[in-house]
C-alpha cells in the first residue's frame, strides 16, 4: 500500500522550515498543540481580507458569506465524528469549556448531594477541575478509576466503583501524558448499564483515532480544534440532542435567545442557545480546512504514520540506560513520555531545546497522575503526521548530550 509522503507534508507547514538556536526545528510538541497547514493559515488570511463579517444577524452578502463558511465547518465537525445532526455540535473556545459547559449546566442540573462522579487517575487537570467545583457545590462525591503499572485503567476497579449512586462518569478517550488509549466503549457500556451518562474527553484522541460518537454511544464528547491542525480558541462539544435540549443555557446574551423582555426570555433552539455571543468566527471557519487536510492525508495513512514512529521512538528511547518510559500501555498513541535517571526533566528540555528540539516537561496538567508514579513531571516527546525518524534520531542524540552534560 501506499505510503505517507512525510516530506510534502512537511512543505504544506511553513514553520517546520524555521530554524530554532541555529538548528532545524524539531518539532515533538504535538500533544500541547499541533502546527497548522498553509490551508489553515490561508483561510484565516482569507476570511479577514474577504468576507469579515458578524454572523447569524446580518442580511448583507459578507455577513451571509461568513455565515455560511462558519456553518459549514459545522457540517465538517458533524461528519468528522459521524454525529447524527448537526445540530448537535456546539462550538466553544476548546475543550476545557466544552467540559465546562456540561459541568455547569446538565451537572448543576442534575447532580445532587450524595450522588457520585467517576473520572480516572489520568484525567487532565480540566477533567478533574470543573467536576471537583460541583461536588464541592452540590455535596457529590469524586471517584477515580485507578491504573496499573503500565497506565492502563483498573477496569475491575471501575465496575467496583459503579454503581446506581453514579450519576456522571467523565473520561479521558487517549491520556496526554501517558499516550494510553482507554476503552471507552466498555466505559461507555457499563455505565449506562447503571444509568449514568459519560462524558467523553477526546481532546488527544479525535487527531488520531477514527471517532464516531454513535458507535461509542458517548452521551458527550468534547475536543479542541488547535490540537488537530486547526486554530487555536475552537472547540466542539457534541450531545446526545435529548441532554442537550433539556440542559439549561451556559452564558446568557445575543444570539441564544428566541425572544428577551424583561418578564422573560425565551431560549434559542440547538445549537444557537449554547453559542452565546459573537462566536469566534474566524478560527472556525478556517477549523474547516483542518478536517480536509486530515481528510485529504486520510486518517488510516496518518495512523499507520504515527505508530511506526511510536514503534520506532520506543525502541530508540529504550536502548539509553538511564532512560525510563512511563506508561507503557498495550494500546497507545504517539506520545511517549519518559523520565531520566537523577536529571529533572526540565533541564533536559532546555538542553533539548537548544538542540532546536521541542519536548513538554513537566507534568502536563496532570498532577495526580505523576504523583501516582512518584514523580514531578516527565520529558513528552508526541508525534503529528509531519514528523520523521530521522528527528526521532536527532532526539536521541540530543538526550544523550543532556544526559553527558547533566548527569
Ligand atoms: N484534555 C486533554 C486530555 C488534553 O490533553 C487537553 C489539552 N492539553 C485538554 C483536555 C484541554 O484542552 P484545551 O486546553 O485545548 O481546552
Amino acid at each position: 500500500r501506499e505510503e505517507l509522503d512525510v516530506y510534502s507534508i512537511r512543505k504544506q507547514f511553513p514553520v517546520l522550515s524555521r530554524e530554532v538556536k541555529g538548528k532545524p526545528l524539531v518539532y515533538l510538541d504535538n500533544a500541547a498543540t499541533t502546527q497548522k497547514p498553509q490551508v489553515v493559515i490561508d483561510a484565516l488570511v482569507d476570511y479577514y481580507s474577504n468576507y469579515n463579517a458578524n454572523i447569524h444577524r446580518g442580511i448583507h452578502t459578507l455577513a451571509e458569506e461568513a455565515t455560511a463558511s462558519f456553518e459549514s465547518t459545522r457540517d465538517a465537525v458533524t461528519r468528522f465524528i459521524n454525529a447524527p445532526s448537526r445540530e448537535q455540535i456546539i462550538f466553544t473556545r476548546g475543550a476545557t469549556e466544552s467540559i465546562n459547559l456540561v459541568a455547569y449546566t446538565w451537572g448543576r442540573q442534575n447532580i445532587k448531594a450524595g450522588d457520585e462522579i467517576i473520572i480516572s487517575a489520568m484525567e487532565h487537570h480540566s477533567n478533574i477541575v470543573p467536576w471537583q467545583m460541583l461536588c464541592e457545590e452540590k455535596g457529590a462525591v469524586l471517584k477515580v478509576i485507578p491504573f496499573n503499572g503500565a497506565g492502563e485503567l483498573r477496569m475491575d476497579v471501575f465496575e467496583e466503583l459503579i454503581s446506581p449512586k453514579t450519576k456522571l462518569v467523565s473520561i479521558v478517550h487517549v491520556s496526554n501524558s501517558l499516550g494510553t488509549v482507554n476503552p471507552v466503549k466498555d466505559i461507555i457500556e457499563k455505565a449506562h448499564q447503571a444509568g449514568a451518562i459519560v462524558v467523553v474527553d477526546g481532546a488527544q484522541s479525535t487527531v488520531h483515532l477514527d471517532i464516531d460518537v454513535q458507535a461509542m454511544d458517548c452521551d458527550f464528547f468534547v475536543f479542541s480544534g488547535h490540537k488537530l491542525y486547526g486554530p487555536t480558541g475552537t472547540g466542539v462539544l457534541y450531545g446526545k440532542q435529548h441532554l442537550l435540549e433539556s440542559m439549561p443555557p451556559f452564558l446568557g446574551g445575543g444570539e441564544m435567545i428566541k425572544e428577551v423582555s424583561f418578564e422573560k426570555t425565551t431560549y434559542n433552539d440547538l445549537p444557537y442557545k449554547f453559542e452565546a455571543g459573537t462566536p469566534n468566527i474566524a478560527d472556525v471557519v478556517a477549523l474547516k480546512t483542518a478536517f480536509e487536510f486530515i481528510n485529504g492525508v486520510g486518517k488510516q495513512k496518518i495512523r499507520e504514520h504515527e505508530n511506526a514512529l511510536l514503534i520506532y521512538a520506543t525502541k530508540q528511547l529504550e536502548m539509553i540506560p538511564q532512560l525510563k518510559i512511563i506508561g507503557q500501555a498495550k494500546e497507545k498513541v504517539s506520545v511517549i513520555s519518559f523520565v531520566l535517571d537523577n536529571i529533572h526533566p526540565q533541564d533536559a528540555g532546555i538542553l533539548l531545546d537548544n538542540s532546536g528540539i521541542a519536548v513538554r516537561t513537566g507534568h502536563h496538567c496532570t498532577q495526580p497522575c505523576m504523583n501516582i508514579f512518584g514523580i514531578p513531571g516527565t520529558i513528552r516527546a508526541s508525534f503529528a503526521v509531519y514528523n520523521t525518524k530521522e528527528e526521532i534520531d536527532i532526539l536521541v542524540k540530543g538526550l544523550h548530550k543532556a544526559i553527558k552534560m547533566l548527569s
